[in-house]
């Protein structure tokens, strides 16, 4: 029955429901009188925006720089990602600021045509999985065996982990380069229609500013993403690759684009306070990120909160024998075993807060960001005890709470 549902009924369900779910959202917080009619193939307006949005992204991957290796797989494949995340981010913003500094009329028209945008993203996004999926059952780019499954579950999970196309890592493409760049354009874009027809608004300048810090913090440790589940056990499929290149400039900036009809009904003085509330979850979250990078950099020699870092020794085997691994029980790796995760939803309702007596609606990439990583702390711990085995278990019991201590 589990079987029937994970691989026959969840993949159909899911896809209709979310690509058209994206579409639905883009209309909730829309503004019928003045927005462009919808297509289901988008317009002239959407394909300019994705087509440079798709050319800037592949250009940036293109440019001779420093490159980056990730993980090996175990099936011994090193996938090579280009390392210029940051430079990438700062030049995208000046060139996007400037542009719209000589088009100020940019923002109103990319507002009214935003369900079109989606449109031409859900298309790019089918035609791209639809590829993958060939690319991976007929020339994939490792020697891996993937078992096979119902073809719309492979669609839906992907095959490859790390396919390239046109000479560039495809969820480096998707995610990193495409998915994140919209999402930070679009809200600044959403921040300024909204400006143009309200008048400036402090509470939906700290919303963008938030996640244009988090933003910029992601890029800053881009090849650290390189080790996250989103490349190392997600294969590029519908599940990730849609997920960046629609679902991401879709709903991660709904609570900025509802904002636009919706004006905050915050204080300044509340927003400041979001803007405190934010700022320190995104300190904390990377922080948490760090200790895990600095300890795993250090082999475990070194200090956190001003004593030497305790562990666990942990050993996994591949393809090429046994491996050894540290599992970090000091910091705040000893507190809960995924408190970035905490730090990252306290984060996002941070900046869902200036749409605070709208409803629900501003609030929907909190709850969405809540399942999704509850989720994720139980597919992390699956693999972690399936790599790990006794040594998994052990830190469980060391550090028994998930994400807040006596609680979950
Ligand atoms: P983590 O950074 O928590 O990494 C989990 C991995 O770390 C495990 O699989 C294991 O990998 C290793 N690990 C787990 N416990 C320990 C330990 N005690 N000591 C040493 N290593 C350990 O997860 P993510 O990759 O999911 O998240 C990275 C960042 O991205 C976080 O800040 C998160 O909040 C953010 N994020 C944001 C999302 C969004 O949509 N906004 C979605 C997902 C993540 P190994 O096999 O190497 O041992």
């Amino acid at each position: 029955m589990d079987d029937v549902v994970r691989h026959w009924v969840g993949p159909p369900v899911i896809m209709v429901g979310a690509t058209a779910g994206v579409q639905v959202l883009a209309w909730v917080g829309s503004d019928p009188p003045s927005t462009t009619p919808w297509t289901l193939l988008g317009n002239i307006h959407s394909w300019a925006v994705v087509t440079v949005l798709l050319v800037w992204a592949l250009l940036s991957l293109w440019v001779p720089g420093k490159e980056f290796r990730g993980p090996t797989t175990s099936f011994g494949y090193t996938p090579i990602y280009k390392a210029n995340g940051f430079q990438f981010f700062l030049v995208s913003l000046g060139a996007f600021l400037t542009f719209v500094y000589y088009f100020q009329d940019f923002p109103q028209a990319f507002f009214s045509n935003f369900h079109n945008v989606l449109s031409s993203c859900n298309v790019v996004a089918f035609v791209l999985c639809v590829y993958l999926l060939v690319k991976g059952k007929l020339w994939p780019e490792s020697a891996e065996v993937v078992e096979v499954k119902p073809l719309l579950y492979e669609f839906y999970r992907g095959m490859e982990l790390h396919p390239r196309i046109l000479g560039v890592d495809v969820k480096q493409f998707t995610n990193c380069r495409f998915g994140l760049l919209a999402w930070e354009l679009f809200v600044v874009i959403f921040f300024l229609a909204g400006w143009q027809r309200n008048g400036f608004s402090l509470a939906h300048l700290v919303c963008v500013v938030l996640q244009t810090i988090y933003l910029a913090k992601f890029y800053w440790w881009e090849t650290g993403y390189f080790n996250t589940l989103d490349i190392i056990l997600d294969r590029a499929g519908y599940y990730i690759c849609w997920g960046c290149l629609v679902y991401v400039p879709s709903l991660y900036t709904f609570s900025s684009y509802y904002l636009v009809v919706n004006p905050p009904l915050v204080s300044e003085t509340g927003a400041v306070f979001i803007l405190v509330l934010g700022l320190v979850a995104i300190a904390l979250n990377y922080r948490v990120d760090w200790e895990k990078e600095y300890f795993r950099a250090h082999d475990g020699k070194c200090e956190l909160w001003g004593r030497p870092a305790t562990f666990i020794q942990a050993q996994y085997t591949t393809t090429s024998g046994l491996r050894y691994s540290k599992l970090l029980t000091s910091g705040f790796w000893g507190v809960a075993r995924h408190l970035n995760y905490t730090f990252e939803l306290t984060l996002a309702l941070a900046w869902c807060l200036p749409g605070l007596g709208h409803g629900i609606l501003p609030f929907l990439y909190f709850i969405f960001l809540t399942v999704l990583l509850v989720h994720r702390v139980f597919r992390d711990e699956e693999k972690c005890q399936a790599k790990y085995g006794e040594a998994w278990d052990r830190y469980c019991r060391e550090v028994p709470y998930r994400m807040i201590p006596l609680v979950f």
